[in-house]
């Protein structure tokens, strides 16, 4: 018999093309050698070209497969990511309340909003549930530029707009914001914030002109969760993420007419 694998949930909506959502997240956790779970919160037809339909899942849905994987299996390590609407917020917030606060059970919050084509994942009357419910659940929240304003209404245009970003996300309660500046308009680096308020650290990557970017926050999302799940620091695990994510979006590769993955087997 060998050795169990640590175990890490996703909480996220389906990509048809394979490239981002509950595809990506299994397989960085298998790249990552954890083993990966999924509670499906919405169905998406999707390809290289967009978002060509979604349906979200009833809530009660939502709630057996979660209580199915805790109350059996375990997990180390919960991601959550596209939630479609405010009653799938707040059901997925009330759930991480009662299991993983209680045990200790670290928590990523990507707080996805719009695809990079321009397609809402998530309703606007949902941004309230995810401020307020969501992200004080949240160990680790990892919001892009476009949900830094979405949530907060600080624009970011430099690496000082970064650190007001991320006492703003820090205000609504998690633990540590990991502020993802990859649209900083400038800049020959991909640069995020990753803060608790006191603790400061800048992650710097070489900027790949690769336009196969697809999905590229639900891997470093699902690799910092899965770092935690083996039991590393946050800041040890988003300094990994990073690097695995770095290659993975150099390794990105063409599919369909439009913008294809990163490689999430680099
Ligand atoms: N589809 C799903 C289901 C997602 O969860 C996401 C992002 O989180 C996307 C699409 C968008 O991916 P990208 O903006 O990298 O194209």
């Amino acid at each position: 018999m060998t050795a169990r694998p640590p175990l890490v949930l996703t909480v996220a909506g389906s990509d048809s093309g394979g490239g981002a959502g509950i595809q990506a997240d299994l397989k960085t956790m298998l790249a990552l050698g954890v083993h990966g779970m999924s509670v499906l919160t919405a169905v998406t037809a999707q390809n290289s070209r967009g978002v060509h339909g979604a349906w979200e899942l009833p809530e009660d849905a939502v709630r057996a497969q979660y209580r199915a994987v805790v109350d059996d299996i375990g997990v180390q390590a919960v991601k959550t990511g596209m939630l479609a609407s405010a009653v799938l917020v707040e059901t997925v917030a009330d759930l991480l309340a009662g299991t993983t606060a209680a045990t200790g059970v670290p928590v990523v919050v990507d707080p996805v909003g719009v695809s990079k084509h321009g397609d809402p994942l998530l309703a606007a009357s949902a941004l309230d549930a995810v401020r307020t419910r969501l992200l004080p659940t949240a160990t680790v929240a990892t919001p892009n530029l476009d949900e830094v304003a979405q949530l907060t209404g600080v624009v970011v245009e430099d690496e000082d707009g970064m650190r007001r970003a991320a006492g703003a996300i820090l205000a609504y309660g998690p633990r540590w914001a990991l502020i993802k500046g990859g649209h900083l308009p400038s800049g020959e680096e991909a640069v995020d914030l990753l803060t608790d308020g006191s603790e400061e650290l800048w992650l710097r990557a070489p900027r790949h002109d690769n336009r196969h970017t697809h999905g590229t926050g639900c891997a470093l999302a699902s690799a910092v969760a899965s770092g935690l799940a083996k039991g590393l620091t946050v800041p040890e695990a988003v300094r990994q993420a990073k690097a695995y994510v770095t290659g993975a979006i150099a390794a990105g590769f063409a599919l369909g007419g439009g913008i294809g993955p990163v490689d999430h087997a680099w």
